[in-house]
C-alpha cells in the first residue's frame, strides 16, 4: 500500500566539528520520503521556492516519489534551515530558519492522495497537519511527529492534533516538555492521556519505545562507529517505519514492532552523509542486512 509523507522541503546548511555544507536537500519530508521509499510507494505533499534545485527533484524521482503534491512557487523562497553541531555531534543549535514559501501555505491534496491508506505528519506548523486530515478519505494509519518549537507556539493546536492520530512520535527532551515527567515510561502514560494509541519515544543513538495497547517494545539503535551528519534521522527513522508498515501484511501491532527496526536501520544510513547523500545510496538490501545484524545483537 501507499504512503503519504506531508512536511517540510528544504535546503539545509549544516555545519559540524568536521565540515561545512551549504544548501543541501533537507526537510522533515525529504528525509522522510526517501526513507520510505525503500518500502511502499510513496507521496510527497510539499513547497519549494523558484530557488529549489532541479538536481534534488531528479534526486525525489531516482526514488520513485510521486511529486504530484510538490507545489512550486516560482517567486518564492524555498524553507531554508541552518544548524551547527557539537563535538559529541547530540547536541544541534538551530543558526536560522527562513520559512519563506511555508509561511502562507495552505496544502491542497491531488485528488488521488486523498485515499492515500498510511499517512506521515511530518514535522511541520500543526495548522498544516490538520489541513491535511482534513482532506483525508478513510486513512488507515496516521503518524505525526513534531518538535519543541511547537509545542512553544502552538501547544493547542498540537493538543487537539494528537485526538486525531493514531500513533505520536517524539524524542525524549520533546517528552518531558509535554509532560514535565523525566521517565519516558511516566511521560508515555501521560501521551496516551492525550490521545494518541502509540507512541514511539525516539533517545537518539539509546534506540527507541513504542507503547501501545500490549505495553513496551523496547528497540535498539544500530552501533554506528561513526557519526558524519545526524540531521534528519529522526525523520528517516519514522519514513522508514511508516514505510514498512505500509508494505507489511498481517498484525498491526506485531508490524509496529518490526516498523520500529526497519525505521532505525534507514535512519543509520542516514547519520553517514550530509543531509540525504548517506541514505540514497542505501538499498532494500543493504537496510535488510543491517536489520538481521539488530536482529542477531538483541536476541537473548
Ligand atoms: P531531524 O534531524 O530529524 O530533527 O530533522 C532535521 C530536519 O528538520 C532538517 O532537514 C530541517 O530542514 C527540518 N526542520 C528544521 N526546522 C524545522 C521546522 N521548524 N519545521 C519543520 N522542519 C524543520
Amino acid at each position: 500500500m501507499s504512503v503519504l509523507v506531508v512536511g517540510t522541503t528544504a535546503l539545509d546548511s549544516i555545519k559540524t566539528p568536521k565540515a561545512e555544507n551549504p544548501r543541501l536537500l533537507g526537510g522533515s519530508a525529504s528525509h522522510a520520503a526517501v526513507a520510505a521509499s525503500f518500502f511502499a510507494p510513496t507521496k510527497l505533499l510539499g513547497v519549494v521556492g523558484g530557488d529549489f534545485p532541479a538536481k534534488y527533484l531528479k534526486l525525489y524521482q531516482k526514488h520513485g516519489i510521486c511529486l504530484k503534491g510538490l507545489e512550486h512557487v516560482r517567486d518564492g523562497q524555498t524553507f531554508h534551515w541552518s544548524g551547527e553541531y557539537e563535538v559529541n555531534m547530540n547536541n544541534r543549535r538551530t543558526l536560522n530558519t527562513v520559512l519563506g514559501v511555508i509561511e502562507h501555505w495552505s496544502p491542497k491534496l491531488p485528488g488521488d492522495y486523498e485515499t492515500t491508506p498510511y499517512v506521515l505528519l511530518a514535522n511541520i506548523a500543526p495548522p498544516i497537519q490538520h489541513a491535511v486530515i482534513d482532506q483525508l478519505e478513510r486513512p488507515k494509519f496516521i503518524i505525526a511527529d513534531t518538535m519543541d518549537l511547537w509545542m512553544n507556539i502552538m501547544l493547542p493546536e498540537l493538543l487537539r492534533l494528537l485526538k486525531r492520530v493514531d500513533a505520536f512520535v517524539l524524542n525524549e527532551s520533546e517528552a518531558h516538555q509535554l509532560t514535565k515527567e523525566d521517565n519516558v515510561f511516566a511521560a508515555m502514560k501521560k501521551i496516551h492521556k492525550l490521545g494518541p494509541k502509540y507512541i514511539i519515544i525516539k533517545k537518539g543513538s539509546h534506540g527507541a519505545v513504542l507503547s501501545g495497547p500490549n505495553g513496551f517494545f523496547i528497540a535498539p539503535a544500530y552501533p554506528l562507529r561513526k557519526v558524519v551528519d545526524p540531521t534528519g534521522a529522526g525523520d528517516s527513522f519514522v519514513g522508514g517505519m511508516i514505510g514498512y508498515l505500509a508494505s507489511a501484511k498481517g498484525d498491526l501491532e506485531k508490524n509496529l514492532r518490526r516498523a520500529i527496526i526497519h525505521g532505525t536501520v534507514t535512519a543509520s544510513f542516514c547519520c553517514e552523509g550530509f543531509g540525504v547523500v548517506a541514505t540514497t545510496r542505501a538499498t532494500r538490501q543493504s537496510i535488510d542486512l543491517r536489520v538481521k545484524e539488530l536482529e542477531a545483537l538483541a536476541r537473548f
